[in-house]
């Protein structure tokens, strides 16, 4: 019998590329979703359970049922800008969801669990490569919450043994270079689709949210990685674990920082036309510049992140012209 993994959050975007290589790796990956931000037909590769982290006897209901070796857990409000309007959301669901899934799998007898953080637990650190020793300052609500989570598990390691690889992820971006699945947001706040949307009239002019920040050209610098570069990671951190290795955090981005201008110039080229922009005020809660150290995650676990910009752009722009949700 193939091992079966809990994918909280499988029908959203990075969650559906992690179960298409979980598949792949003989898993089944079973979704635990509320579809509040997925989508059904995003769950191609196993089950779909409808359930809710905050309804914390659904999730004992799934672990009972599949009796998975272990647990992925994406699901989570993941907007920077949201979390700053509504910051008593973020510690809501995404913590009290957290804790609700912790104490289950423990109670479930599951052990391995694997989690979903982000370079926006960092905060804003001025010319610093952020890496997993990089101290943790988050400045926006969102990454106040995975840091929390983060802390937590700390704690359910201390307490009950729970064995964890946490990810911080950088920008994830691009697409299933298959076509299978996507990034779909609704509604869509993340730089490359909006771009993309810019170029074909689907929407407006993309804004570029402040062109003061202290870098090179005076837009924000982020470290954009492939969505299915990411995905892979997720396998080898499950291995890690099922190993039976020491609980790790590991950094996912490529190191290599781009401007939303730079990101701007390589859609051009992919598309060969123009990107409609108009020029816009800071959004609250951007850090200037996110750039990762991911040295860790190539040497010890053995990740190799094939893919750049200006892949990630080709695979969303492919996708956006027959997305299949
Ligand atoms: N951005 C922008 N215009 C948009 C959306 C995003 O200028 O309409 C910028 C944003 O300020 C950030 C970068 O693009 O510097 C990436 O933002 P995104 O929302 O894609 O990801 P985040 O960094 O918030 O995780």
């Amino acid at each position: 019998m193939p091992d079966h993994v809990l994918v909280t959050g499988g029908a959203g975007y990075i969650g559906a590329h992690a179960c298409k290589a979980l598949a792949a790796a003989g898993y089944v990956p079973v979704t635990f979703d509320n579809l509040s931000t997925g989508w059904e037909a995003a769950v191609r590769y196993g089950p779909l359970v409808k359930g809710d982290l905050m309804d914390r006897a659904s999730i004992d209901v799934a672990l009972a049922e599949w009796k998975p070796v272990a647990v992925m857990h994406f699901a989570a409000l993941s907007l920077v800008g949201e979390s700053m309007r509504d910051p008593g959301l973020y510690w809501r669901v995404n913590v009290g969801g957290a804790l609700n899934l912790i104490e289950a799998a423990i109670a479930a007898g599951v052990r391995d669990f694997v989690f979903s953080s982000t370079c926006a637990t960092y905060g804003d650190q001025d010319g610093v490569v952020l890496d997993e020793d990089t101290p943790q300052r988050p400045i926006n609500a969102y990454g106040a919450s995975k840091l929390a989570i983060e802390q937590m598990l700390g704690n359910f390691r201390a307490s009950h043994g729970l064995r964890t690889v946490i990810f911080r992820y950088f920008n994830v971006a691009g697409a299933d270079p298959d076509g299978e699945v996507g990034e779909h947001h609704d509604p869509e706040t993340h730089l490359i689709p909006l771009m993309l949307d810019a170029v074909t009239g689907k929407r407006g002019a993309l804004t570029v949210f402040g062109s003061d920040y202290p870098t090179e050209d005076g837009t924000c610098v982020r470290d954009y990685v492939h969505v299915t570069d990411l995905a892979a990671a997720h396998v080898l951190g499950l291995r890690w674990l099922q190993d039976g290795r020491d609980p790790a955090v590991f950094c996912l981005g490529t190191g290599q920082g781009y401007s939303v201008r730079e990101v701007l110039d390589h859609a051009r080229v992919v598309t060969n036309r123009a990107v409609p922009v108009v020029e816009g005020a800071r959004r609250a809660g951007d850090a200037a510049k996110l750039v990762c150290g991911s040295e860790r995650a190539v040497s010890d676990l053995g990740w190799a992140p094939a893919r750049g910009l200006g892949d990630m752009i080709r695979d969303a722009w492919h996708w956006s012209q027959a997305p299949r949700y």
